[in-house]
């Protein structure tokens, strides 16, 4: 019954209940690995606290690297104030913890949430979504995290369900589905976008979603390019939709709740990579929707309020699925990740200007709310309707 109810759930809009929310911006320095290292390069990124970060310029190096934080603060250095900045020794559960985790209990009650990786191929973006066993990223830890708030939530009953698709040359796949045909993007006019025919996995309990995500990580597109051993074309994105109603009530008050976690690709401009035939097009497609990313957050940036400003989400793929985590209904956190390494220094100053016009973005959230109660009246409608027919025949 109420598996039925939350097939047929229909987003019903609260009047009440709407709040604005500011974009979140996280930073998060990854260290110089073993080759960098071995090169003898070095880190150029600084905390001047939890949400300050200072950027040396290469330049400038040699001089600079005796001085102590107290007289970069006051020279010339980039500095960047963000919701967040996180260091080289920084983990993946220090992030979550200040970024994704004070959403989660949203999330359960109605509300939409969304959470992106945005930098330079290498930044480390799929480290912080995905990660591995021994530093599971924000996809796992957040899912962990949903089923420890599920136990603890004794008067309610959830159902908790995940997609997970990719966007690769502007066409989108399932990547928990052994398919190479794209799936098509409709708009609907309650929803959104719809990915049709993506499926959607019922997930019982945290222990399936690392297997589940390794099968599907597998089945991204990774190509080596110039600018990166393994870097990752295309964007993956994984949604976790928890459904919460009540236990022992016959009009069940129905809320559902969607976190989308995306690992988005390389941020680096396509003349940067030295690519040729099937691969140029990959970049060329790849700047299509990271283009598209950097103008919609370049017009809600700049928008003030209730002015109209017009935001071409339409001109990509990744843009129409992100819609609504960019201003629409939904708490939004952007994660930029950048190198600590002197060489990515040009990345890493883009990543950092890029993230901080997204900080004046602004969100609408509200709950989405139903009631089984509805559907029941609309069905019983239907039996007198059809009763009625039955009678005059
Ligand atoms: P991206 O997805 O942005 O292209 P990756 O996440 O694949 O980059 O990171 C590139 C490499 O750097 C990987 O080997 C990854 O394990 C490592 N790495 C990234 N971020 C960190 C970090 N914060 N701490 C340690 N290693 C990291
Ligand atoms: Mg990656």
């Amino acid at each position: 019954e109420l598996v039925d109810a939350t097939v047929q759930f229909t987003h019903q809009l609260m009047k009440k209940g709407v709040s604005q929310a500011t974009l979140q911006v996280a930073v998060r320095c990854r260290p110089l690995n073993d080759f960098e290292k071995s090169r003898g390069y070095v880190s150029i990124t600084r905390l001047v606290d939890d949400k300050v970060v200072i950027v040396l310029d290469p330049e400038h190096l040699k001089e600079q690297r005796e001085t102590n934080l107290d007289v970069l603060k006051r020279s010339k250095e980039k500095q960047y104030v963000f919701d967040r900045a996180l260091g080289e020794n920084a983990t993946n559960a220090m992030l979550y913890n200040v970024t994704v985790a004070p959403l989660v209990h949203g999330v359960l009650r109605g509300l939409n949430a969304t959470v992106f990786a945005y930098g330079a191929t290498g930044s480390g973006k799929t480290h912080t979504m995905v990660g591995d066993d021994q530093d599971p990223g924000l996809m796992v830890l957040s899912l962990r995290d949903i089923f420890e708030h599920i136990s603890r939530e004794q008067e309610k009953q959830f159902i908790v369900e995940c997609s997970y698709m990719e966007v690769y040359n502007e066409l989108l796949y399932d990547l928990l589905e052994n398919s190479e045909k794209p799936l098509e993007l409709r708009e609907d006019p309650k929803q959104g976008a719809v990915v049709v025919g993506l499926k959607r996995i019922l997930v019982p309990s945290a222990d399936h979603i690392f297997a589940l995500l390794r099968e599907g990580n597998k089945r991204r597109k990774t190509e080596s390019t110039d600018a990166n051993a393994t870097s990752s074309r295309s964007h993956a994105v994984l949604e976790i939709l928890c459904t919460r109603s009540d236990k022992n009530c016959y009009a069940k008050q129905v809320y559902q709740g969607k976190l989308a976690l995306v690992d988005l690709a390389g941020a680096e401009r396509a003349h940067e990579t030295n690519n040729a035939g099937r691969q140029l097009r990959d970049g060329a497609n790849i700047n299509k929707s990271l283009l598209a990313l950097a103008n919609c957050i370049n017009a809600l940036g700049k928008r003030k309020k209730k002015e109209f400003v017009f935001v071409p989400f339409r001109n990509s793929k990744l843009t129409r699925l992100l819609k609504d985590g960019l201003c629409g209904n939904s708490r939004t956190i952007m994660v930029a990740t950048v190198s600590a390494c002197n060489q990515q220094y040009h990345h890493t100053v883009n990543t950092l200007k890029y993230a901080n016009r997204a900080k004046e973005i602004k969100t609408h959230v509200r709950r989405n709310q139903g009631t089984v109660d509805t559907h029941i009246k609309e069905y019983q409608k239907m039996i007198d309707n059809l009763q009625q027919e039955v009678r005059t025949l």
